[in-house]
């Protein structure tokens, strides 16, 4: 062969080498190759209602978040509005408030749609539901990824489940909260080994202790030392696969956490007739009124009692982007932080309750708020930024895998903030 034209050939093989070392030019058939060591990836992980300030908490052993706190680390992550599981990680991977998305709330019902003359029904332990694409809006960034020709897997993430725009992730599994967090990284890191572009990742255990046990306690420590761990081992997989400085790491939460009380507990039986209405109880409350009543009348007697502040659904603060969608209920009941709505016959049966902690307050509140730490070759390195809000994560995720994303709600200057 003629000395140009070898010359020629190398520089051809050496750009198509190149090209596949960027994720944004990998044209991955999904699952038909192992990845080389030095190929780029990026891993999104969630610490389910791991509060902004637990990362400073003294006395918690948690090497692996300081140590991905080392790349860029948020002053805190705000979440959306409720502040609850679903609706926060919907919005993590679409960019997308839950009233643009779809998932107003962990349980919700959809007046537009009627099964049996009833509107449908969804909640996060009905898996017909969370597997039923009609409830999914937006797309989500395994969506986009797999479009532009990259490959994801999720090892747990609310929405992974449905068929969504007509795209599952290549790899995903039902979810399993009583899967061990060792298997789930392993999993992580075999689907990486497959050639994974995106992975994600979830763990509950903070937010499972922070409910049962408070935002305080021991256990709930315990359960970040015991995620700490899971990502040590994820950290150290990446190390001996020579993959650590070439793979990205991002570690979100959806929200925080707030101790709640008996002694913080307000009737709403002294504002109105339980009998006639239909509540969904939690975090905010919502209200469902009957035929004939008008909610602008219900939120002015709810929000006469204290701790309370009720909205007609069209009057939620704008701050809040909670009002254009048929699922959220028309009368929406804000709590302050630490305090429960409640009815006077469930506290004769439950006296005990509320213990613990809960979340689902106003996004406003510091309680609420959340983590964002990143660390890898596309971002910015020993760089602390101010806050970020979860609809930019989407953006931030897509611009680090070189994606186009797809139109969304976040500040398109949030990339710039924390990439290199
Ligand atoms: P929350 O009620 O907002 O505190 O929701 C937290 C709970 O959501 C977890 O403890 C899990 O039981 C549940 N959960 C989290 N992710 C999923 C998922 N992908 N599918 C079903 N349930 C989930
Ligand atoms: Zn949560
Ligand atoms: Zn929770």
């Amino acid at each position: 062969m003629a000395r140009p034209m070898l010359a020629a050939v190398v520089v051809l093989f050496l750009a198509v080498v190149a090209g596949q070392a960027l994720p944004g030019c990998t044209s991955t058939e999904p699952a038909a190759e192992t990845t080389e060591a030095g190929e780029r990836a990026l891993v999104l992980v969630s610490i389910d209602g791991y509060r902004w300030d637990y990362l400073d908490r003294a006395g918690v052993e948690q090497p692996t978040l300081r140590f991905l706190a080392e790349g860029v680390r948020a002053e805190r992550l705000v979440p959306v509005f409720p502040t609850k599981t679903f609706p926060n990680h919907y919005s993590l991977v679409t960019g997308l408030h839950p009233s643009q998305h779809g998932i107003v709330a962990n349980t919700m019902r959809d007046p537009e749609r009627l099964v049996d003359g009833e509107p449908a029904r969804f909640s996060l332990s009905d898996r017909e539901a969370i597997t039923d694409g009609r409830w999914w809006g937006g797309e989500p960034i395994w969506v986009t990824a797999q479009r532009q020709g990259l490959t994801a897997a999720t090892v747990f993430w609310p929405g992974s489940e449905a068929e969504i725009a007509g795209v599952r992730p290549t790899h995903w599994l039902p979810y399993d909260g009583d899967l061990a967090y060792a298997d789930r990284v392993d999993q992580a890191l075999e689907w990486l080994d497959e050639g994974s572009d995106l992975v994600t990742l979830y763990f509950e255990a903070v937010d499972t202790a922070g409910h049962r046990h408070g935002p305080d306690a021991d256990e709930t420590n315990a359960a970040i030392e015991q995620v700490d761990a899971a990502l040590a081992r994820l950290v150290d997989g990446l190390r001996q696969r020579g993959r650590l400085e070439t793979t990205d790491l991002v570690v979100v939460s959806d929200h925080g956490m707030a101790a709640v009380s008996p002694d913080r507990v307000v009737l709403l039986d002294d504002a109105l007739d339980l009998d006639a209405v239909d509540v969904d109880w939690g975090e905010p409350v919502g209200v469902w009124p009957e035929e004939g009543q008008d909610p602008a009348a219900l939120a002015e007697a709810i929000s006469a009692l204290p701790h309370l502040t009720a909205y007609p659904k069209a009057d939620v603060p704008e701050r809040l982007h909670y009002s254009d969608n048929a699922r959220i209920p028309p009368v929406v009941v804000l709590a302050e932080e630490g305090w429960t709505a409640s009815s006077r016959a469930y506290v004769e049966r439950y006296p005990d309750r509320p213990s613990g902690g809960t979340h689902g307050y106003d996004n406003r509140d510091a309680s609420m708020h959340g983590v964002f730490l990143a660390r890898g070759p596309s971002f910015r390195s020993g760089h602390t930024t101010g806050p970020i809000q979860t609809v930019d994560v989407y953006g931030i995720v897509a611009e680090a895998l070189g994606l186009d994303a797809a139109p969304n709600e976040g500040d398109a200057e949030a990339a710039a903030r924390v990439l290199r």
